[in-house]
């Protein structure tokens, strides 16, 4: 187990950030925390890298109670802040120089980094003359210099354009495969194009903690229709699988279907043999948008 949080809460004076959180990471995975802003990333992310004492609950990296044995958690973690800090003015190989220093690092090691998160080519550049997405490299360049197994990343892709967006996502996937990786982002499609698993947190609270396959084999299947008048829902329910029928409004229903089978052809069949006219028919599968929109709605 890389990562093991149990009944995490934290409060800033009244404000309740994280309210008993519990989730485990297992090593080598890529794990997506993804919520609404103000949902309680950063904070729960500032907690496993010992920069927050938890108000209640214990967090161990490694095996290494945040609390109690602070430098051996840091020790094997490398931090991406959200609003990474980077000296402008310095050089990038002065910049990892100076980290590398503080970590007592080998300065061969600063080569390899920079090899590895595809630094090469403007290596010889002032940190404020990069781009967003260099900056990143060179955040996560830091973060590596003292070769920790578990990555804690910030929401690591936000503000970057389409094509940084790409080479990043790529970067932390060839990263992953060597480490565990904890990232938090506020945009799911992040979770989809990097991640294994997803843990959504909302207002404090862990509302899901689901492997991506999981969501996908989601067998729940839902069917908006809308035929020309009012139907029975009690009629509608006569049709093959189905879980569950709604009059969403006028003459409007959603039929949950219990299989993965496209309903609509029968949906479409049934219509027919009953002298029903449909209006519009579409298909809504589970998937990890449905999940996130219904989880991170509510409120309270
Ligand atoms: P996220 O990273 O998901 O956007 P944060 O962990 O930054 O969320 O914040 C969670 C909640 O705690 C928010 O309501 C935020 O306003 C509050 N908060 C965060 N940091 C502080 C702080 N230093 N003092 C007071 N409230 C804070
Ligand atoms: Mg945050």
């Amino acid at each position: 187990m890389s990562i093991k949080v149990s009944n995490i809460s934290k409060s800033y004076s009244d404000q309740k950030a994280l309210q008993s959180v519990s989730f485990e990471v297992n090593q080598g995975e890529i794990v997506g925390f993804l919520g609404p802003n103000g949902a309680g990333k950063s904070t729960m992310m500032k907690v496993l890298t010992t920069y927050l004492n938890p108000s209640e609950g214990t967090a161990l990296v490694n095996g290494f109670d945040t609390q109690s044995h602070p430098t051996d958690v840091k020790k094997s973690i490398g931090y991406l802040p959200e609003h990474n800090p980077l000296y402008t003015e310095m050089y990038i190989r002065e910049y990892l120089k100076f980290n590398a220093s503080i970590y007592k690092v080998a300065n061969s090691r600063i080569e390899e980094v920079i090899k590895l998160t595809g630094l090469t080519p403007e290596a010889n550049k002032k940190i404020g003359q990069l781009s967003k997405g260099y900056r990143q490299r060179v955040g996560l360049a830091c973060a590596l210099l003292h070769n920790p197994s578990v990555l804690i990343l910030d929401e690591p892709t936000t503000g970057l354009d389409p094509n940084q967006l790409i080479e990043i996502r790529e970067l932390i996937k060839s990263i992953g495969k060597e480490k565990t990786v904890f990232l938090s982002t506020h945009i799911m499609q992040e979770v989809e194009a990097m991640c294994d698993r997803v843990i959504i947190i909302h207002k404090g609270k862990i509302v899901a903690d689901k492997y991506l396959t999981e969501i996908d084999d989601q067998t729940e299947q839902i069917i908006e229709v809308e035929f020309d008048y009012r139907i029975e829902e009690a009629f509608l329910s006569k049709l093959p699988n189905v879980s569950h029928v709604k009059n969403i409004h006028d003459f409007s229903y959603q039929i949950t279907f219990d299989t993965n089978k496209d309903m609509r052809p029968i949906v479409f069949d049934f219509a027919h043999d009953n002298q029903l006219k449909i209006l519009q028919l579409s298909r809504k599968n589970k998937n990890l948008e449905s999940l996130f929109i219904e989880l991170t709605s509510t409120t309270g």
